[in-house]
């Protein structure tokens, strides 16, 4: 990849990077803004981080986020989760916060706080989730990145998990971002390059309740963050280019612990049938621009009407194959767009199924 005029300069800032910190450490405060974007804002501590209880409750400038109105622009950042920094290393650390307002009260974008409540009444069904983010990846001139100046690629079919040039594009990036995620401790399971050239996917779970959507979240600011070292900006919509290239999801796949014992196809089935019935409801938080998506082509099931099926790519619901086989283990929902917000579909799968 060319060097970009707005990439730093990396050979220079090693230098800084190696110097001694004196002992004190950073924690980069990590939050949802009212957009469903990752923010972050950095602080320096005394010393290394122990226990969630040695970091402070910070705040930021809500009416600059989308947030909170200008007149009483105060939100909180609370910690909830801290994890290794892969870029500064050491004792650095990044921190995953959710949002208050002023009066105590959960932000309009703090969606974790709900999710929360949910996951801790359904604790005892142990439930599971695996997401796999599909992204697209454009240059700084919002053209799908190394597709050919004025021009497309060829059709689709040699790009899903392709090797070689002209197949993938910015493999680099894509692994820098596998080793960040694995160095902060987030559960990342895999990737893949994907069906429309320059777009690719990254698993993370198994992770229990509220562990989805964090380390989803903060998989996906260490995208972001990798991403703009490379001059190279991530877009999580649905469709993110119009025609005939596949649009992005956010698969979600789940299961408890009656689902994953001997026999747990029952509890699979039954779950498939509450979920059948509040269709709706599950599209409304399952992303903006969903419907430009789920049309019933390019391997998906058509927005308004719920189907399942064992292996079905273009159902609602898909049974894989080797779970029918075997008799158990978990379901895969594939409504979910890429800009979902963990924290609302993951809550609503578990309310739906468990509550
Ligand atoms: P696909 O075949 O749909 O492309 P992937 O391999 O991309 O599937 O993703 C499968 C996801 O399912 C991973 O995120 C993985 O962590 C998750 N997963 C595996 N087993 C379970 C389970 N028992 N419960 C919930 N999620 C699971
Ligand atoms: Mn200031
Ligand atoms: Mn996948
Ligand atoms: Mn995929
Ligand atoms: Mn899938």
């Amino acid at each position: 990849m060319s060097a970009h005029p707005f990439t730093k300069n990396s050979g220079l800032l090693a230098h800084y990077m190696a110097l001694d910190q004196r002992g004190v450490v950073q924690a980069e405060y990590i939050w949802i803004d009212g957009d469903g974007e990752v923010r972050s804002k950095c602080t320096t501590l005394d010393g290394p981080v122990k226990s969630i209880k040695d970091l402070k409750e910070w705040n930021f400038d809500g009416s600059s986020t989308n947030q909170a109105p200008g007149g009483n622009s105060d939100v909180y950042l609370r910690p909830v989760a801290y994890y290794p920094d892969p870029f500064r290393l050491g004792d650095n650390i990044l921190v995953l916060a959710e949002c208050y307002n002023n009066d105590g009260t959960p932000n309009k974008a703090n969606s974790r706080y709900e999710c929360n409540k949910i996951m801790n009444q359904a604790a005892s069904h142990k439930p599971w989730f695996g997401m796999e983010q599909e992204y697209s990846l454009f240059d700084m001139d919002e053209r799908p990145y190394g597709w050919p100046k004025g021009g497309f690629p060829g059709p689709q079919g040699p790009y899903y998990c392709g090797v070689g040039s002209g197949k993938v594009f910015a493999r680099d990036l894509v692994e820098a971002h596998y080793r960040a995620c694995m160095y902060a401790g987030i559960k990342i399971s895999g990737i893949n390059a994907e069906v429309m050239p320059s777009q690719w996917e990254f698993q993370v779970g198994p992770c229990e309740g509220i562990e989805m959507g964090d380390h989803l979240t903060v998989a996906r600011y260490l995208l972001v963050r990798v991403a703009e070292e490379w001059g190279v900006k991530v877009s999580f919509h649905p469709k993110a280019v119009p025609g005939d290239w596949n649009g992005a999801g956010c698969h979600t796949n789940y299961s408890t612990e009656d689902m994953r014992k001997e026999g747990g196809m029952k509890a699979i089935e039954a779950a498939i049938e509450k979920l059948a019935q509040r269709h709706l409801e599950h599209i409304e938080v399952y992303g903006a621009d969903n419907d430009k998506r789920l049309t019933g082509k390019h391997e998906t099931g058509h927005i308004g009407e719920f189907s399942s099926g064992v292996a079905n790519r273009g159902a609602s619901i898909r049974i894989p194959r080797h779970v029918a086989a075997q008799g158990f283990g978990y379901l895969e929902d594939r409504r979910p767009a890429s800009n979902v917000d963990p924290y609302l579909a993951t809550g609503k799968i578990a309310a739906t199924t468990l509550l």
